[in-house]
């Protein structure tokens, strides 16, 4: 009945022969998604999948949320787009709705841009501005964007091109875990490294962007004393603190912010995906007098459009009305605690990690390749039994489970048992 249907083989052919060579899949044969609906995803074939991933934290209210979409259809049809130069009014409701009991602490102003790499690149901006400093602090193997900027300061190799970064902008401080270390020493030798940086040239960095929980680093949460004492070292320096929680933010791990877990309260946050749930927002906010460093003319074409202003202002409504912060934090623990059990069941899981709904189980097979090549079959046997999964890590090797947060518990339940048998099958070869 849909004449334009090519079906998956001709969109990977057409993938390779029109898109640029670097676009990946994670499966051998991708399902084409045709269809959504709240945490399900539609195949192409009939076949249905629980949504486990949800384009990495992006349709946090669900696929084709009809209360949200119904709000997008009518902005679309009232008003799709003028300039941020005229006056609309979606856009500073937005503002100051985040003003007003979202954003924690003293962070009143929000500019919008339209992605997350396009959050922080403006975050940065502003730190430089404020602090008249050019470098910048960041975390090994964590990930903040695809422009020049934030690509410098991200750790992940396979997220960078080293050729024509700068290379002497960012200082990378070891991130508070290795899998070979004590987590203990591993979060300590993190604090003592940037305290030995701070030391010897803390004058010299406008800012340190992190992840509260690194997402595409591999599920890294660190203790809770951990920020606070990181935040307090850059205070002395006059260092700002960006929280990149463009895959953190907007509840998914049980507060709406993940910086939130830990106490403190950031100088800059910055998030994107979950915001505008399939419609592409991006924000970057901060306080009164950072804010004021922006002194020059700034707008962006379309960061802060109406049908995408009224899109996450319906979200903030949903999540609210749902009560889908404390969802979260309750579901995945449920997640976390399931995800355990299969640990201490199974040898190749050899660590579970995450907040809310953001979680993390390390597979380590006899060697690095072995561990990449179990997770990827693990994945497309959960893709078979109906659930798809997500994959981080810096080896690969790590399941990432970011379902939506309304994922039905019983879906949660049967995730896990179909976890189980993937895992058996998987010992036995
Ligand atoms: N920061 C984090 C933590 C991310 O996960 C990503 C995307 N994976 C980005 C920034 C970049 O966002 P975008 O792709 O919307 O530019």
């Amino acid at each position: 009945e849909d004449q334009a249907y090519i079906g998956p083989e001709a969109i990977v052919a057409k993938r390779r022969q029109y898109g640029y060579p670097c676009t990946a899949n994670f499966y051998k044969e991708p399902p084409q998604i045709v269809g959504g609906k709240m945490h399900m995803l539609y195949g192409h074939d009939g076949k249905s999948y629980v949504d486990f991933f949800t384009g990495v934290s992006v349709v946090a209210c669900g696929h084709c949320n009809e209360a949200i979409t119904a709000r997008t259809i009518e902005q679309l049809q009232k008003l799709q787009h003028t300039s941020t130069i005229y006056l609309t009014q979606p856009m500073v409701e937005l503002a100051e709705r985040l003003a007003d009991g979202i954003l924690p602490g003293n962070l009143k102003r929000t500019f919008f841009v339209n992605s997350g790499s396009e959050a922080n690149e403006g975050a940065l901006l502003v730190a430089r501005l404020h602090t008249k400093r050019r470098h910048f602090l960041a975390l090994e193997y964590g990930i903040h964007g695809r422009t020049f900027l934030t690509m410098n300061v991200t750790g992940i190799p396979m997220w960078r091109t080293d050729d024509f970064l700068d290379g002497d902008v960012t200082t990378f401080i070891p991130r508070p875990y290795d899998p070979d270390m004590d987590q203990e020493a591993a979060v300590r030798r993190s604090l003592d490294a940037l305290a030995s940086v701070l030391a010897e040239k803390g004058d010299t960095f406008a800012a340190m962007i992190v992840e509260p929980i690194q997402g595409n680093g591999g599920m890294i949460v660190p203790p809770d004393w951990y920020f606070r004492e990181l935040k307090a070292m850059l205070e002395q320096h006059g260092i700002l603190l960006i929280a990149d929680e463009i895959q953190t933010g907007c509840g998914r791990t049980g507060r709406m912010f993940g910086i939130e877990h830990y106490g403190i309260v950031p100088d800059i946050l910055t998030m994107a995906k979950a915001l505008g749930n399939g419609v592409p927002i991006g924000a970057f906010s901060t306080t009164d007098e950072i804010a004021a460093s922006l002194n020059r003319p700034s707008a962006s074409t379309f960061g802060g459009n109406p049908v995408s202003s009224a899109t996450a202002l319906a979200v903030l409504d949903y999540i609210e009305q749902e009560g889908l912060v404390e969802r979260s934090g309750r579901v995945g623990s449920r997640l976390i605690e399931g995800l355990k059990d299969l640990q201490n069941k199974y040898g190749v899981i050899a660590d579970v990690r995450g907040k809310g709904l953001m979680a993390g189980a390390e597979i380590h097979g006899a060697s690095d390749q072995e561990s990449a090549a179990w997770t990827d079959m693990l994945l497309e046997r959960m893709k078979e039994e109906g659930f798809i999964i997500g994959k981080n890590g810096v080896g690969r090797n790590v399941l990432a489970f970011q379902p939506a947060m309304v994922t039905p518990e019983k879906e949660i339940e049967a995730m896990l048992i179909s976890l189980d048998s993937a895992l058996a099958g998987l010992s036995q070869k």
